[in-house]
């Protein structure tokens, strides 16, 4: 198989357009007319010094191993299975984290331990971009399924009735990228009952991957369950890059909710070692591994975020936008002036502010900010923003 001609990123989901977009809106011009890059979540300050002093200790060799071949290290799994009881209160082990790169290895690990060619898996839309490539890889069937219209909320009746004997997985993503919405733990447990039900009637289990990196990003005091809490056949899904602000640091954990039966978790643990290994050693290095327990306490400062959603959030809709207001994550959803989402991103452009184009998204009237951006940048984007505010179609 060849991802490059086969299974390159699906139509409609497409990054490289995306980048071929910016660029295009970049054109000839160099970055100093770049007044805002409020698109990916990427870093646009200094990275958190307490990151990288916890990376210099790591770094320097302890023992002459130091930098041997890792697997799933030790201490990280039980510094991360600790963390999770405390957040979660459930009884993770540390046997029940593997280590990834990022969230997104730990998608991809859970695809590729979970699904046979031709099984199927749920995904909301809109939704994170990069799902249906992975499910891609493993020659899965890519299922979406709408979130409520009026709220992103879950639409649990939408998710039965796309539920087939060939249903494996329902990716909930939690805080949810790019609405910001949390799901209440009442509609979690609804959820939770109609899988039961449903895995009833089909004779085996229907998996929740709960992609949750954002889950430390909540504003307003926003409680969080997490769908372990709630469903026994979950996988938890988690990436420090969030929290630290340093995406290419790849650095996550695929979880094994300890509400399956003890045998199934041992099934998953050896199919994730073997299956790691497979995919030419998909291991965290091992200085990232040794900072783990460093770093599960550092993160960005979330009450500056959610001064930042604020200030955007009130400045935009006081002109007319309508925004959903983020409960969580570093995200700030809406729906695009004029309801053509790459017209209005082009006319942001125009004007040095790049923002998302809900199309990547496959929600083309809509837009995403990243609010990742500095302070500073966020203020110097507010007159695009306030220019464009009554853009009608063209
Ligand atoms: N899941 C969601 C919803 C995301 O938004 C992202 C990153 O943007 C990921 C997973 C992957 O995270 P990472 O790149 O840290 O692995």
């Amino acid at each position: 198989m060849n991802i490059l001609s086969d299974h390159s990123v699906a139509a409609g989901n497409d990054l490289r357009t995306m980048f071929a977009f910016f660029q295009t809106y970049r054109g000839g011009g160099t970055d100093d007319e770049v007044v805002a890059d409020l698109t990916f979540g990427n870093p646009h300050e200094q990275p958190l010094p307490d990151l990288v002093r916890a990376l210099r200790t790591h770094i320097e060799p302890q023992a002459v191993d130091w930098f041997a071949y890792k697997l799933s290290e030790a201490e990280p799994r039980r510094v991360i299975a600790e963390g999770l009881r405390a957040e979660l209160g459930l009884d993770f082990t540390p046997d029940d984290i593997a280590m990834t790169l990022g969230a997104y290895g730990a998608i991809t690990l859970a695809f590729t331990i979970l699904l046979n060619p031709g099984d199927e898996c749920i995904i909301p839309v809109p939704g994170w971009f990069l799902y249906e490539t992975s499910l891609s890889l493993v020659h899965a069937k890519t299922v979406k399924v709408a979130l409520s219209d009026d709220n992103f909320d879950l639409d649990v009746a939408a998710i039965e009735a796309a539920i087939t004997a060939r249903t494996r997985i329902v990716v909930v993503n939690t805080p949810h990228n790019p609405t910001g919405v949390i799901y209440s733990r009442e509609r979690l447990a609804e959820l939770a009952a109609m899988l039961t039900r449903k895995s009833a009637e089909f004779g085996r289990p229907i998996f929740i991957l709960s992609d949750e990196p954002y889950r430390r990003i909540r504003f307003d005091g926003a409680a969080f369950t997490s769908p372990a809490e709630v469903y026994p056949y979950t996988l938890i899904d988690y990436s420090f890059g969030k929290v630290l602000l340093a995406p290419g640091l790849r650095l996550g954990y695929l979880a094994f909710g300890p509400g399956m039966p003890a045998a199934v978790r041992a099934m998953l643990r050896a199919a994730a070692e073997k299956t790691q290994l497979a995919s030419g050693c998909a291991f965290p290095d091992s200085i990232l591994q040794y900072a783990v327990k460093d770093l599960e306490t550092v993160s960005i400062d979330v009450p500056a975020y959610q001064r930042k959603r604020d200030r955007l959030y009130d400045a935009l809709t006081q002109w007319g936008y309508q925004m959903t207001k983020p409960a969580g994550t570093f995200y700030l959803w809406g729906k695009a002036p004029g309801g053509d989402a790459l017209a209005f991103t082009a006319a942001m452009a125009e004007r040095g502010v790049y923002v998302m184009p809900g199309t990547l998204f496959e929600r083309p009237g809509d837009f995403r900010i990243s609010l990742t951006g500095s302070q500073d940048m966020i203020e110097a984007s507010l007159p695009a923003f306030e220019a464009l505010a009554g853009m009608t179609a063209r």
